[in-house]
């Protein structure tokens, strides 16, 4: 099973950027639910910054928690 651990840079990408992720050094793991994951959770990356930002990306957002590269892995299905 592919899996990826949580990267190390932020993956927000802000409302009309087409995509285009923050890509600043990440401090904060976005954890999410998803239907792409074998356990259900999407791990992702936040900088400090982007980490404040309220809605976009950030709505399906359960939990912020420092990033853990030992804990924090996409376990893609
Ligand atoms: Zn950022």
């Amino acid at each position: 099973m592919a899996h990826s651990v949580v990267n190390s840079t932020c993956n927000y990408a802000p409302a009309n950027t087409y995509g285009h992720e923050c890509g600043a050094p990440a401090v904060f793991t976005a954890i999410q639910r998803s239907d792409r994951t074998a356990d259900g959770m999407y791990f992702g990356a936040r900088c400090a910054h982007c980490a404040a930002i309220k809605g976009g990306e950030n709505s399906r957002v359960i939990r912020l928690v420092p990033r853990d590269e030992s804990k924090h892995i996409n376990l893609w299905r």
